[in-house]
């Protein structure tokens, strides 16, 4: 599978990757979690990325894109990739199509998730994460809590609420999301790749991917 994850911060999007990976092992890409290992690895390029993140503001398109290029190219990519959290801006998705272009890669399909906005916040709000940055298991205070409290289930590592998904960072990440990506729906439903999908339930997400694959092959 050659996809694009679209949604807003909370639709699931990394959920839904990770249920997609364990069908046939396209790689899940989430730009949040290599920007996350930047700000673990330190320095002063870490500590600029972890200022706009922890504000709920984009990392600059130029970067992204310069990260994207060498990772899209990488060998794990051949068979197939979830793009997880990129594009965000139509910059990128224009930066996107040249370089798939480029590198004669064909996208399949563009999953927008779609949640009403009571239901994001109450995700985002109730959101916990291994910090360990090789694991980044997600946990839910309400609907999927670690076995034992504050301990992730996978490596034992601890479990936090990520510094940007407190009220005030949630409220930005969702302007920026109004703001910067939502237009990319109407970018590729023009491209006729988009499948829109109700995002509460995440199996019916796979099934509905898996059904508009199988339409297309
Ligand atoms: P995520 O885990 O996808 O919600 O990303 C967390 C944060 O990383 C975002 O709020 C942005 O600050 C930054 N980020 C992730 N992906 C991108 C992207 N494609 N372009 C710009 N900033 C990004």
């Amino acid at each position: 599978m050659k996809l694009i994850l679209l949604g807003a911060p909370g639709a699931g999007k990394g959920t839904i990757a990770k249920l997609l990976f364990a069908i046939d092992g396209s790689v899940q890409i989430s730009t949040g979690d290599i920007l996350r290992g930047a700000v673990e690895a330190g320095g002063e390029f870490g500590a600029r990325v972890h200022a706009r993140i922890s504000r709920g503001e984009l990392v600059e398109d130029e970067l992204i894109m310069e990260l994207m290029e060498s990772r899209l190219q990488q060998p794990d990519c051949a068979d197939g990739f979830l793009l997880d959290g990129f594009p965000r801006t139509i910059p990128q998705a224009e930066a996107l199509e040249a370089l798939l272009a480029k590198i004669r890669v064909r996208l399949d399909m563009v999953v927008n998730l779609e949640l009403s906005e009571q239901l994001i916040l109450q995700r985002l709000t109730t959101r916990r994460t291994c910090e360990n940055p090789d694991c980044q298991a997600i946990y839910n205070v309400l609907s999927k809590p670690p076995k034992a409290q504050g301990i992730c289930d996978i490596c034992g590592s601890k479990v936090v609420q990520r510094d940007d998904e407190t009220e005030a960072a949630i409220q930005q990440r969702l302007r920026t999301y109004a703001e910067k990506t939502a237009p990319l729906i109407d970018f590729y439903q023009k491209t006729g790749l988009l499948l829109r999908v109700g995002a509460e339930d995440s199996e019916k997400v796979v099934t509905a991917v898996r059904a508009r694959l199988r339409q297309n092959a």
